[in-house]
């Protein structure tokens, strides 16, 4: 079975998801440099966008919470303002908008294209940013504007792929291909260090020569493709193919968002509650109404996650925001458990 978007046929071996990002953007760099653009030097993202933590890494992500330090040290990016669709500056909801926000994307692209070599982003969802969630459409327009300019398009499919999102890979919602996918965490159910940095044939291609010639990407670390990392791997492909395990998945993530709909759904201290797939968010504001969150001093989410542990739950705050990214093979009687135990952590604190 055929699993990765359509056209994506060419795999460099690493072993975590930054490595894959560092792979990437080099790989974007010099596709452009050898295809005679050495006018696309520089890089765009999306704001508070996450994609590890190595100096390229880091440098296309812009949370300030990881990256604020090494600023001197990092590449001069071009930053889009992201999609935030819980507080759409357009008025506009997820599910109902002609993706308004896309204008900024217009704008960069128009004011920076024929300097910029790719556009790196979390496809549908920013999970450092508080898992934030955007809609297909989004990722439709972006393909076809980096089509237009002649600009690459990386997908960090790291946090979404294999399940998480409901699809076996976020791009999939829009039905797009990416020239370059970085995977890693689902790859091996995160048993092993193991990454991949996927692409095209004709990325590939501009690759291709003979020896002396020099186009060859010269990149690699000692574990690549390490044998232990990729026997895992195809145990985990294997259990995702043969198995019901992501259908189950899919249903008990719909299960999950409806479980929290009604325990928190009139909690006047619940903005939002977001779901794709198995990972379902709730954002906690101090006022419905103004969309206000709780300040940052008070450490709300992270007074919830403190008090939860005492009842044996996990959870990971962002913020404000608790969210829920639990295994693939949750089942419902567990599900059920998570939620009654962080609405009693939720009552407690607030
Ligand atoms: C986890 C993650 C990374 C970084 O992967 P590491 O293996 O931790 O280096 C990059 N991008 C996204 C979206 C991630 O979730």
């Amino acid at each position: 079975m055929k699993i990765i978007p359509k056209g994506l046929t060419k795999f460099n071996f690493s072993d975590n998801g930054s490595a894959s990002v560092e792979c990437a953007l080099k790989m974007a760099f010099q596709y452009q440099y050898q295809c005679g653009h050495s006018r696309r030097t520089r890089f765009m993202c999306l704001s508070d966008g996450y994609h590890g933590e190595t100096i390229g890494a880091l440098s296309v992500g812009t949370l300030d919470l990881y990256a604020k330090i090494y600023k001197p040290m990092l590449m001069d990016t071009i930053q889009i303002e992201a999609p935030d669709c819980y507080r759409c500056k357009y008025g506009k909801c997820r599910d109902c908008c002609g993706c308004e926000c896309f204008v900024r994307a217009e704008e960069a692209f128009a004011e920076h294209g024929d300097e910029t070599c790719a556009i790196i982003v979390e496809p549908l969802l920013q999970g450092s940013a508080g898992m934030r969630i955007y809609p297909p459409l989004y990722l439709k327009k972006l393909r076809e504007l980096c089509d237009r300019y002649g600009i690459l398009l990386i997908a960090d499919e790291i946090a979404t792929g294999f399940g998480r999102t409901g699809k076996y890979f976020a791009c999939d919602h829009a039905g797009i291909t990416p020239d370059i996918m970085c995977v890693s965490k689902g790859l091996t159910g995160g048993y092993m260090p193991m990454a991949i940095t996927i692409t095209t044939d004709e990325i590939y291609d501009a690759f291709y020569a003979d020896y002396s010639s020099g186009r060859a990407f010269m990149h690699s670390h000692t574990y690549s493709g390490n044998p232990l990392g990729c026997s895992a791997a195809i145990a985990v492909q294997g259990i995702l193919q043969n198995t019901d395990v992501l259908e189950k998945a899919q249903e008990r993530g719909v299960y999950l968002y409806a479980r929290l709909m009604e325990t928190f759904g009139d909690n006047p201290n619940v903005g939002e509650i977001r779901s794709i797939g198995l990972i379902n968010a709730i954002e906690l504001v101090e006022d419905r109404e103004s969309k206000k969150g709780f300040d940052s001093s008070l450490r709300m989410g992270y007074r919830i996650y403190r008090n939860a542990l005492t009842k044996g739950l996990l959870l990971r705050p962002l913020g404000n925001v608790l969210y829920f990214n639990p295994p693939l093979i949750i089942n419902e009687s567990e599900i059920d458990a998570a939620v009654e135990r962080c609405a009693a952590a939720v009552r407690e604190v607030l």
